[in-house]
This record gives structure tokens, C-alpha cells and sequence, in this order.
């Protein structure tokens, strides 16, 4: 790999980061806006090919930025449809993106950092350890690749792939106004999908810069469950956590929260934690999204039998919730939930302690 360049890298900039770049070349606004929607609606990363900008302005361009992509490295297809890329980024790191499809829909799930920092007992990501967050061109440099492969723009967008996005806010938010951009990918907000494990402060923050829909990852009703499952649930608890949830919804009655919560076997499935879950969500307004829980190398967790699973999702739909038990998908290729690892040299020096957390994790309910 040759040095990282430090130029400007216009898949950085979303609408206006694109008109400020031309004007500070002397040019005018309109030329910015063209040179966006080549970037991300023409799938162009070529200066030259730039037809319609002007011939000094794509020299000055050439001159002053760099257009610079995450690439395909490797594909997986599984018999299902669903295609697991893995991308490597300029500095040689690697994370994965999956495509979805479900009829005339489909899905991206995309990542946002290299591994992730958080914890989760039950996620193969977790075990990677953590490098570093992505930036802007590497999250919108997946959803590019996924329009140019399918050779179309997906319908929605999960940020459901390696790492957590609330822990790279700007970056994360920047990238999703590109998606929901009528010039780039024209993704209606409601199908643009965050996934947090529960950083508090950012939910309120994302809450004044965005309206896409939030997802949470719950996986347990009550702080000592998940303290042990999610342990950022030890400095966010449920007590901030729910209201901030509240507070994203608020005021709008078509939004709800959508929670997940992976089952797993005799730990967080029994009908006793389906009504504690109850409790726990009452008066905010909510979809459950259970998930099989999928085993990887290493895991020592079970996945809930099936009548288990059907059991969990039937109580909470007779109180009212609207609960789904997510299909699982890709899980050949090791692209369904929590099995995306990439290839990720961590840097938190903390892999050794949890391979032996864990066989010191509770096992019981
Ligand atoms: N860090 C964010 C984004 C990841 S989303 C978050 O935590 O929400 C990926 C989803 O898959 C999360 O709900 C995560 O908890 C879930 N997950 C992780 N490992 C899993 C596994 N082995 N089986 C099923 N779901 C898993």
C-alpha cells in the first residue's frame, strides 16, 4: 500500500462540504452540487469523467483533492441472496457490509467502525477488539459500492454492521445525510436505521441533528441482565436509557423505537423476562425485533429453541407490542448479526481479558 495521502477526499463532504470545496478553488456553488452528484448518483470517481465541470476545475481538483474508496476485496454470496462484501480501507484494515434482499426491498447493513470498543458478551465483533471509526467515504463508500454492485441504490440502510455509530457521531450522521440525499442516494428517513447498544448523550444528540430511525440494543429487561450482556448498560442504565428512547420518538406518533433482543438460550428468553420487557417498555412507543442468537467460533452461548422464541414473541404481541422474530440471514457466509468481524489489528490491548471473561460470564438467569 503506498503512503496515505492527506488530500481532501470529496467522498468525505456531503452537499455543502462539496460546495465549499469548489468555491475555496474560486468556482461557483452549482459546480459543487454537480460534483456530488457525480460522486454518489453517478457512481463517478474519475475527475476527468466529470463531463460537465468545467476543464480547470477538474485540473484544480485533481490537483488539490483525491477521491479515495474503500475496495471489494473479497464476495460472498449465499444461497439466500444475501452477499457479504469485505471492504479494505486505505490503510489496509478491513471491515464487512451485507446486502439483503427481500423481495423488492433491500437492505445494507454497513459499518461504522473498525471492530468495536464496546463489550457485548454475545458478538463476535466484540472479540476483534477495536482499531479505530471509520470516516464519512469509508460508511458512504459501502453504500456506494452496494449501488454500483447491484446497480441500483438499496431501498434502506441499517448501521447494524461492525461497531457501534453512536461512538462515531459526526462521521455516522454525515454519512447518513448523504444516503437520504435526493442527489446521492434517496433514502427516505424512515429507511435509514441506526443501531445503538445505548450511548445515552448521543441518542439526545442525534435526536437535534436527524430524524432517521433508531434501533436499540436491548437484550435484556433488567440492569443486572444487562450490565453482563451489553456492559455500557453499566454507565448508561436502563433508568437513562428509556428516557432518552422516549425522548427520540417523542412527538411524532409515527416513530417508534425498534428494539433488539437476541435470544438466548435460558438466559434473557423465559416468559417472566417477556413480561419484565413488558413492563420495561410501556409508554414508549415500540417494535421488538427478536434475533436467533448466531453462534460463532468461540461463542459459548445456546440459541433459544424455536417454540422458546415463539413463545417470548407471542407473549409480548398479546399485551400489545408489535414483535417480530428476525429471519436469519447469510448466517453461512458468517454475515448474520454479530458475526462481521473483518480483519481488524486492535488497539485497545484488551483481547487476552476477554477471552478469559469469558468463562467467568453468568450463565444463569
Ligand atoms: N453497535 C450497534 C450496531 C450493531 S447492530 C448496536 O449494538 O446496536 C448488530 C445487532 O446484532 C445488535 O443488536 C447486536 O446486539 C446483535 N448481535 C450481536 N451479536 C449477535 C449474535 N451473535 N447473534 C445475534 N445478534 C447479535
Amino acid at each position: 500500500m503506498s503512503a496515505i495521502s492527506t488530500k481532501p477526499n470529496p467522498l468525505d463532504l456531503d452537499l455543502a462540504g462539496c460546495e465549499s470545496l469548489v468555491i475555496a478553488l474560486g468556482f461557483k456553488a452549482f459546480h459543487g452540487r454537480n460534483l456530488f452528484k457525480w460522486l454518489h448518483k453517478h457512481g463517478v470517481v474519475d475527475f476527468d469523467a466529470m463531463t460537465d465541470l468545467p476543464k480547470t476545475l477538474r485540473t484544480a481538483l485533481l490537483d488539490t483533492a483525491e477521491i479515495r474508496l474503500p475496495r471489494i476485496l473479497q464476495t460472498h454470496p449465499s444461497a439466500d441472496g444475501t452477499i457479504k462484501w469485505v471492504m479494505e480501507l486505505t490503510d489496509g484494515q478491513r471491515v464487512e457490509t451485507v446486502f439483503i434482499p427481500e423481495g423488492k426491498r433491500s437492505t445494507i447493513c454497513v459499518s461504522s467502525q473498525v471492530g468495536c470498543a464496546l463489550e457485548c458478551a454475545f458478538c463476535a465483533t466484540a472479540r476483534q477488539g477495536f482499531n479505530r471509526n471509520l470516516n464519512v467515504s469509508e460508511i458512504i463508500g459501502q453504500v456506494w459500492h452496494a449501488a454500483r454492485q447491484l446497480d441500483a441504490s438499496p431501498t434502506n440502510v441499517v448501521m447494524m454492521g461492525m461497531g457501534e455509530p453512536l461512538a462515531n457521531f459526526e462521521a455516522a450522521v454525515t454519512a447518513m445525510d448523504i444516503m437520504q440525499d435526493d442527489l446521492a442516494y434517496m433514502l427516505a428517513k424512515h429507511r435509514v436505521t441506526l443501531s445503538t447498544s445505548g450511548i445515552v448523550p448521543n441518542i439526545y444528540r442525534l435526536r437535534e441533528v436527524s430524524d432517521v430511525s433508531l434501533a436499540v440494543s436491548l437484550h435484556a429487561p433488567t440492569d443486572a441482565l444487562r450490565d453482563e450482556l451489553v456492559p455500557i448498560n453499566r454507565k448508561y442504565p436502563l433508568a437513562e436509557l428509556m428516557p432518552a428512547c422516549k425522548h427520540y420518538v417523542a412527538g411524532d406518533k409515527r416513530r417508534k423505537i425498534t428494539w433488539e433482543y437476541v435470544m438466548l438460550d435460558g438466559i434473557n428468553d423465559s416468559l417472566a423476562q417477556a413480561k419484565q420487557l413488558i413492563r420495561l417498555l410501556e409508554g414508549i412507543p415500540s417494535k421488538v425485533n427478536l434475533i436467533p442468537f448466531n453462534p460463532f467460533t468461540g461463542s459459548d452461548f445456546g440459541t433459544s429453541p424455536p417454540e422458546r422464541v415463539e413463545a417470548f414473541r407471542e407473549r409480548l404481541a398479546r399485551s400489545g407490542i408489535f414483535t417480530m422474530t428476525r429471519k436469519t440471514r447469510g448466517d453461512e457466509i458468517a454475515a448474520a448479526c454479530g458475526q462481521l468481524v473483518g480483519r481488524v489489528e486492535d488497539r485497545t490491548g484488551r483481547l487476552g481479558r476477554v477471552r478469559i471473561e469469558t468463562h467467568s460470564r453468568v450463565s444463569v438467569r
